[in-house]
């Protein structure tokens, strides 16, 4: 009893304050599960990957809209300072070239998903060319890139890919 006691109060420590500091601090809950959201994601919605991406660069001081509707393809992070418009792709979904997540077609309807997914690579492919022509830099960050071992290298990069334009 005691020790249960114990394990409520440790419990209740740190649940206020610190939200930033929380949500930048512990990428480890965005291990799991991966593949799982890459199938059911839909551009438009706050997925992991890409709060992983917003958080660290909020972390460094960077301000930015989401998921702005103004422009095509709704881009994940908009920094309207440095003209830079950044997309965090989930690698199923928008056919990452080369990508082993990207292969993985299932296995039933072949010809739907392969044309689906073709659909969404055109589609990209254009949008970006568009926003590129309105004078935006457009980054897109593959979910791959954001695998525990690789991510830190690929944020930093990220980072300096948006500031030292
Ligand atoms: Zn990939």
């Amino acid at each position: 009893m005691t020790a249960g006691q114990r394990k409520q109060t440790g419990r209740k420590a740190k649940t206020s304050g610190s939200r930033n500091a929380a949500k930048s601090r512990g990428p480890e809950k965005y291990e799991r599960g991966t593949r799982s959201y890459t199938m059911s994601r839909i551009r438009g919605k706050d997925t992991s990957i890409e709060r992983m991406v917003r958080s660290f660069l909020f972390s460094k001081g960077l301000r930015f809209r989401k998921n702005d509707k103004r422009y095509p393809g709704h881009p994940d992070v908009v920094l309207p300072k440095y003209h830079t418009m950044v997309f965090v792709n989930g690698c199923f979904w928008h056919m990452h070239e080369g990508c082993p997540k990207a292969t993985r077609v299932p296995k039933s309807n072949v010809e739907f998903w392969t044309a689906k997914l073709l659909r969404n690579r055109d589609r990209d492919a254009r949008q970006h060319a568009e926003l590129e022509a309105a004078g935006w830099k457009v980054i897109v960050v593959w979910e791959c890139e954001l695998g525990k071992k690789v991510r830190d290298e690929r944020l930093e990069r990220l980072y300096h890919e948006i500031v030292d334009a």
